[in-house]
């Protein structure tokens, strides 16, 4: 059995938790190529040390003394030395770091928080370190170079059988450190896992896997035990924010599941993450619900506009002068919606309208927002009728205005947009509905 075993930050933020990553190494001997992450908090008023790391760059962006705040780190990870007991001498390396903090690049300088962490791990297991720059090749737009990677991994196995390697970066073909988006320690794991093949990927954080619903919103929501691939992807992509939603696409083609299991409650069951589940007939019903607020949406209304060619082009060829995504098109006979990011628009909302009443003469053109956006999502859904009268009654007793619907055509999920104000209410009404 060969698996790659992820620990989150929150698993690295102390010496304490340094010891629960060690039982539960210790506890399966399957568990020999290990990925680490920055310390995270040790408690909510704390940092990350990979907060801390950006901070030092602003500092000196802004011509202000960062020493104060690297010495922050410094201490972060000697305390955890200490602690521990540990030898690994990185005293020298924290001090040549802090004095080239400012010739160092934004990329260099952060990853430094999972290359120390992973150091201190390395050395507390009793197992080799190795540099994520030696594995994880990376071409200059971030995607990964996975020939070259599997060849670099092939090189480390002929000298290593196990290993402990910092995730959230690798090298570009200059040789330059080039770090991922943020938490991207769990596509470091997940491309390690694809290299090696291995037969599972766990990932170790501090929840026990998936909710049904997010917990400030729900009291208590029951445990996702298994969901597919393409439902974390729906529920990660509207807010449930467990796994790097890239985590799923390196591994995906290789049918590799993802374990996430909490490192403060090993023996909890977590959430498997398959590529296909083949549910009894009385499977649940929906997996999830996810949502996000700050959305709008442009309501163009043009009389006939079913009998013209261009109209609807017309404005996405706008969004797309100005690279706006768009998130939902539903779309009446004489109307249609365009649903986006409120984000995306915020400086240019007005020239945008502009231009498309310049483009396609609407009879009426108007936003309304805020807009919120949630999703049910369940593989079972598209086997059986009723899905979408459950959901409508559900926020119709609850006194919700639904403003938007879309299902998606794997119907896998349906989406329904309500106002901000809305959003908890409906949250709740839908658990209530489908959950119970
Ligand atoms: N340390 C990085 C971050 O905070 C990456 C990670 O934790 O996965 O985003």
């Amino acid at each position: 059995m060969l698996k790659i075993t992820k620990f989150g930050g929150s698993s690295c933020a102390s010496a304490e938790q340094f010891r629960k990553v060690k039982a539960i190494i210790e506890a399966d001997p399957s568990r020999r190529f290990v990925v680490i992450s920055a310390a995270g908090r040790k408690n909510p008023k704390d940092n990350k040390i990979t907060d801390l790391l950006y901070l030092c760059r602003a500092h000196v962006d802004y011509h202000v003394d960062y020493r104060p705040i690297f010495e922050i780190i410094r201490g972060r990870f000697l305390e955890i030395k200490h602690e521990l007991g540990l030898n690994t001498p990185i005293e020298d390396e924290l001090d040549a770091c802090a004095e080239k903090v400012p010739d160092l690049s934004v990329d260099e300088l952060v990853s430094r928080g999972e290359y120390f962490t992973s150091k201190l791990m390395a050395d507390f297991l009793g197992f080799p370190f190795v540099d994520a720059v030696d594995v994880v090749a990376m071409e200059f737009d971030g995607t990964f170079n996975i020939d070259k990677t599997t060849e670099n991994l092939k090189k480390v196995l002929e000298k290593n059988d196990r290993f402990v390697m910092p995730g959230f970066y690798g090298r570009t073909p200059d040789g330059a450190v080039k770090v991922m988006t943020r938490g991207g320690s769990d596509i470091s794991g997940s491309i390690l896992a694809r290299c090696l093949r291995a037969d599972l990927y766990e990932n170790w954080t501090d929840v026990s896997g998936f909710l049904m619903a997010d917990p400030r919103i729900v009291k208590d929501p029951k445990n996702i035990e298994r969901i597919t691939y393409a439902e974390l992807r729906e529920l990660s992509y509207m807010g449930a924010s467990v796994l790097h939603e890239d985590a799923i696409f390196p591994i995906r083609e290789y049918n590799i599941p993802i374990h996430v299991l909490n490192t403060n409650r090993p023996q909890d069951p977590g959430t498997l993450v398959l590529d296909k589940i083949d549910d009894e007939v009385d499977g649940p019903l929906i997996t999830g619900i996810a949502g996000k607020k700050g959305f709008l949406s442009i309501e163009v209304v043009k009389r006939n506009m079913s009998n013209m060619v261009g109209i609807v082009s017309g404005a996405l060829d706008v969004l797309r002068k100005y690279e706006v995504s768009i998130e939902h098109l539903p779309s009446g006979i004489d109307s249609f919606n365009i649903v986006l990011a409120k984000k995306d628009v915020e400086h240019n909302l007005y020239e945008i309208l502009a231009d498309i009443k310049e483009r396609i003469a609407p009879d009426s053109i108007r936003v309304t927002e805020p807009l919120a956006l949630i999703a049910i999502v369940g593989r079972n859904m598209n086997a059986r009728a009723g899905s979408s009268g459950k959901l409508f009654t559900a926020l119709g007793n609850a006194g919700v205005n639904i403003r938007m619907i879309s299902q998606g055509s794997s119907e896998i999920d349906i989406i329904v947009g309500v106002a901000n104000a809305d959003f908890d209410k409906a949250v709740r009404a839908l658990y209530q509905s489908f959950a119970r």
